[in-house]
């Protein structure tokens, strides 16, 4: 179905699930201010609280995170007035109609998802089932909101093509138009944030090792001390792409630099190719503490008043609702409850 049909609107969430990384700054929040500002599209950003309890979350953590993480997307540039800004708990049409989608999901399309290997590890008896149907839960995040457009890191890929399959299914078992075929929004040198321990994996909040990523709450001595203990390997940059091939730590630094400095990692080669990395890392500290600290300082600032915090995210949910309430609605009326 064509999404013209559809008003142009962005939908994406961010996990309460630790704190912030480069990653996230990176592959979303970067990316989320950029769509908000152009303007082409009305910008839906979300604090996913009931995704993060799918894996074990402290209460009393829970709650912190998800206000400073709300901060964090403020502090990132995004205007709660210009964007809608809420947390996921505060909306139930998300659970509500994640349940009907449960329910239009096959098992075996689940069974795929690399993520809850990833994320269940050996133990995959023990996962919660909320992480096996994690999936269900992100289309209805996005599908609530009839989003049309959803920016995501490249690790976000797989589910969203479920996204797709779950409303193409949906409208066609209920013989309906109801759902658009949203399209993943996937650009840019930094969509593949890695660990800076391991360039096979990729950077997240939640890895065990506080050396395998930047947080954006880390200072600048911090920063820099972790870049110079990134991984790398003892050649001199090359000066083409092709010569990152067979070399994922210095590709990811590049692609760091690239992201930052708005630039393709084409043009960050053509000025550093040649150079050591004794060289190179300590000019991306620089350029990576001159972008993050003004971040982290105007995140601690706003975590001084968590009342303003509380009433931004519930006035969010206020507004998320006026588009929520008649969505569900009209998918329980499609399937055939009573209302
Ligand atoms: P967790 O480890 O708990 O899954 P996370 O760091 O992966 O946390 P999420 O909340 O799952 O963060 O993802 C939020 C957004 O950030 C998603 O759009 C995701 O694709 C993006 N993202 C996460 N990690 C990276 C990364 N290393 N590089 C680029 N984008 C990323
Ligand atoms: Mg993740």
């Amino acid at each position: 179905m064509a999404n013209t049909a559809f008003q142009p609107r962005v939908f994406s969430g961010i996990q309460p699930s630790g704190g912030l990384t480069l990653g996230n700054y990176l592959g979303a929040l970067k990316r989320f201010t950029t769509m908000q500002d152009e303007g082409n599209f009305e910008t839906i950003y979300c604090m996913v609280d009931l995704h993060a309890i799918t894996v074990w979350q402290d209460p009393e953590t829970l709650k912190r995170n998800t206000r400073e993480l709300c901060a964090g997307f403020i502090a990132s540039g995004i205007d709660p007035e210009k964007s809608i800004l809420f947390n996921q708990s505060q909306v139930p049409e998300h659970a509500q109609l994640a349940w009907i989608f449960n329910t239009v999901a096959r098992m075996g399309w689940l069974n795929r998802m690399t993520q809850f290997k990833d994320k269940a590890g050996k133990n995959r008896e023990n996962a919660s089932v909320g992480l096996f149907a994690y999936p269900s839960l992100m289309a209805a995040d996005i599908l609530i909101y009839h989003a049309t457009h959803v920016p995501v890191g490249d690790d976000q890929k797989q589910h969203l093509e479920l996204t797709r399959d779950i409303a193409a299914k949906f409208n066609h078992d209920y013989g309906v138009d109801f759902f658009p075929i949203t399209e993943p929004v996937i650009e840019g040198a930094a969509t593949r944030v890695m660990s800076l321990r391991d360039g096979s994996k990729k950077m997240s909040k939640s890895d065990a090792s506080d050396m395998s990523r930047i947080n954006m709450t880390d200072d600048a001595d911090t920063i820099a001390a972790k870049l110079r203990k990134a991984r790398t390997d003892p050649d001199a940059l090359p000066s083409e792409v092709a010569g990152l091939a067979e070399r994922p730590e210095a590709r990811n630094l590049i692609n760091i630099y690239a992201a930052f400095s708005d630039m393709t990692p084409e043009q960050v080669l053509a000025e550093v190719g040649g150079k050591q990395f004794s060289e190179f890392k300590p000019m991306l500290a620089e350029l990576a503490v001159s972008k993050l600290s003004p971040i982290s300082s105007e995140m601690s600032r706003l975590m001084q008043d968590q009342g303003e915090i509380d009433k931004i995210l519930s006035r969010g949910a206020e507004r998320a609702r006026e588009i929520t309430e008649p969505i569900l609605a009209k998918t329980y009326d499609i399937v055939g409850m009573v209302r």
